[in-house]
C-alpha cells in the first residue's frame, strides 16, 4: 500500500516535470531552457517574466503551451459600428498593451495615453509600456468621433535587473546629451508611423543564438550614480561576423554608421512598430529596401559604444523601446 503510494506520487511527478519545473538554488533561466530544449525567451514568455536573470528559489515555471493572455475588460455600450472593445487590465513595465475593436467596418479615432497620441489603426491600438513607468493605475481616453471613452491600465514593476558600466574615457566621450539625443531621433525618425503593418505572426530570432547577454529592460548607470536610462532591446552573445536576419516582413529605415550604436539598421514593419539592429561588422541592406523574415540584414560585431562582440536587438513602438521577447511567442 505505502509502496504504491510512493509509486504514484513519482510517477505523478515525472508527467509534471515535462509541463513544469521548480527552481532550484543557483539555476539561471539559460540554463533551464537548455536542460529541457526551449529558449530562455519562450520561458520568459510562458511566465510573464521580464527579467530572466530574476528567478526565485522554489519558483515553479511553465515549460510549455501558450502564454497567458491578460485578463482582458471588455465594454460593449459603444457607439455604432463599434460591437465591442476589449483591452488589457493589467500590463507589466515594457510590454505592449492592446486595444482591440470589435465593429464591422474601420473604427476611426485615437487614444491618448501617458501624454501621447496614438492612432487606432485596423480596429487595433498598441500601447507601448515604458520600461520605466512608474507602477501605477493610468487613464487611457479613446477618442472616437463626437465621443470619449476613459478606461484604465494597471501597470506592474517588471523587477528588472540593474548594471553599472565601466567605460574608458574615449568611449565615455561619447555619452555626451546632445549626440545621445541626435542620435536617438535619428533612429526614431527613420520609419514612417503611417505606413500600414508589415508582418504577420509571430517574429524570428534575428540571430540564431539563445545566449542572453543582457535582457531588455536592465536599469543602466554610466556614472556610478543615478539610474537614467535602462537597456533598449535583448543582447546576444555571439562572435563578430554572426548572421543577423530580419525578424519579420519590413522596409529598411537606416542603414548607416552610428556613434553610440556603431553600424546600425532598422526596419519599419508598419504599424509604428520599429526594429534595430546595432554593433554590426558589416551592414548588407539599404534604406528603402523591402526585406522578408529571414533575410540576411548584416553580420554581427562589436562596433560603437559595445564592451564585447555581441547582437543587439530592439523593437520600438512609435519610439517607445518594448521587450523583444513577447514578439517571438505572441505578437501581436
Ligand atoms: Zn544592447
Amino acid at each position: 500500500m505505502r509502496r504504491a503510494s510512493i509509486g504514484l506520487i513519482l510517477a505523478t511527478s515525472l508527467a509534471l516535470a515535462q509541463s513544469t519545473h521548480v527552481v532550484q538554488p543557483g539555476e539561471t533561466l539559460y540554463r533551464i531552457a537548455q536542460q529541457y530544449g526551449t529558449t530562455v525567451e519562450r520561458l520568459e514568455a510562458l511566465n510573464n517574466l521580464s527579467n530572466p536573470n530574476q528567478l526565485r528559489v522554489g519558483q515553479t515555471l511553465r515549460l510549455s503551451g501558450q502564454p497567458p493572455t491578460p485578463p482582458v475588460n471588455r465594454r460593449t455600450d459603444l457607439p455604432t459600428p463599434i460591437e465591442a472593445l476589449e483591452w488589457p487590465r493589467q500590463t507589466l513595465q515594457g510590454n505592449v498593451a492592446v486595444l482591440r475593436f470589435s465593429a464591422t467596418q474601420a473604427v476611426p479615432g485615437q487614444v491618448r495615453f501617458l501624454g501621447s497620441t496614438y492612432p487606432i489603426q485596423q480596429n487595433r491600438v498598441l500601447l507601448p509600456i515604458p520600461a520605466l513607468q512608474a507602477p501605477g493605475i493610468y487613464p487611457v481616453a479613446v477618442e472616437l468621433e463626437g465621443q470619449e471613452i476613459r478606461l484604465e491600465i494597471q501597470v506592474v514593476a517588471g523587477s528588472f535587473g540593474r548594471f553599472i558600466l565601466q567605460l574608458p574615457p574615449d568611449r565615455a566621450a561619447l555619452l555626451v546629451p546632445n549626440t545621445l539625443r541626435a542620435e536617438r531621433a535619428k533612429v526614431v525618425g527613420s520609419c514612417d508611423w503611417n505606413r500600414p503593418q508589415q508582418w504577420s505572426g509571430n517574429w524570428k530570432k534575428p540571430v540564431n543564438s539563445n545566449r542572453i547577454t543582457d535582457p531588455f529592460g536592465t536599469r543602466r548607470s554610466y556614472d556610478q550614480g543615478a539610474t537614467y536610462s535602462f537597456h533598449e532591446g535583448i543582447d546576444y552573445g555571439v562572435p563578430v561576423g554572426t548572421p543577423v536576419r530580419a525578424p519579420a516582413d519590413g522596409v529598411v529605415g537606416l542603414a548607416q554608421a552610428l556613434f553610440v550604436r556603431g553600424n546600425g539598421v532598422t526596419i519599419d514593419h508598419g504599424d509604428g512598430v520599429c526594429s534595430g539592429f546595432w554593433h554590426l561588422s558589416k551592414i548588407l541592406v539599404k534604406p528603402g529596401q523591402r526585406v522578408k523574415a529571414g533575410d540576411l540584414i548584416g553580420l554581427s560585431g562589436n562596433t560603437g559604444l559595445s564592451n564585447g562582440p555581441h547582437s543587439h536587438f530592439e523593437i520600438r513602438i512609435r519610439g517607445t523601446p518594448t521587450n523583444p521577447a513577447l514578439w517571438y511567442y505572441a505578437a501581436p
